[in-house]
């Protein structure tokens, strides 16, 4: 089964450089030995401690593996984090860079951008974005690869995408880190460097 649902996402892709990140939170553990098998090596999860109990033990099993971290991230867990993954999605406040950066601090970050400027949804706002950027970038020597978000549900997604892609292009980034299993083709059509894709890949999560 994942085998054909890769390949309707590798066909949507094409010939776009755009890397599927494999959303493996809450799935089984036959479904990730099935996508190894499937030559998949780029997994997103969105809890820390769910991550390391998944693949502590196959990142030696499996050395070409690449965990992208696309949830939320509390600062006392900012240290594990940056040594379990290779890249993180969700960096979104001053707090949170300093700590990362006191651990690892050339670890490729995206920022997350709150595009919907929901007051319950993470994300830097749009109006603070290019400030906080150059803090990063200048201040603290971050690497931010680019921009990352997650669209309202009540809203065009390709609404969000565009802009997400406009303040990127802003910025001279080139990562755009946004579509889900609902909406990666939208994503692809504006340029997504990185779609995370889950439930369409591996089938419905275990609640
Ligand atoms: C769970 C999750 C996904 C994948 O969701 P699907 O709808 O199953 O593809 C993508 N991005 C983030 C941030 C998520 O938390």
């Amino acid at each position: 089964m994942i085998t054909d649902n890769q390949q309707t996402i590798r066909n949507a892709i094409g010939k776009q450089n755009t890397t599927l990140i494999a959303v493996s939170k809450k799935q089984p553990d036959e479904r990730i030995e099935e996508a190894l098998a499937c030559g998949i090596r780029t997994f997103g999860e969105n809890r820390v401690q769910e991550a390391a109990t998944r693949w502590q033990k196959r990142r030696a099993i499996y050395p070409d593996l690449k965990l992208h971290l696309i949830g939320p991230l509390q600062t006392n867990k900012a240290k594990t984090a940056t040594e379990l993954f290779d890249v993180i999605h969700t960096l979104d406040r001053e707090k949170l860079a300093r700590e990362i950066v006191k651990h690892r601090a050339d670890i490729p970050c995206f920022i997350q951008v709150n595009t919907g400027d929901e007051a319950q949804k993470a994300g830097i706002a749009l109006s603070d974005l290019d400030n906080f950027y150059k803090w990063c970038v200048n201040d603290l020597k971050m690497t931010i690869c680019g921009l990352m978000c997650i669209p309202p549900v009540d809203a065009p997604a390709g609404l969000h995408f565009g802009l997400l892609a406009d303040r990127a292009a802003n910025l001279n980034l080139n990562g755009l880190s946004m579509g889900m299993s609902n909406d990666y083709p939208l994503a692809l059509r504006y340029g997504a460097s990185h779609i995370r894709v889950g439930s369409s890949l591996f089938g419905e999560r275990q609640s």
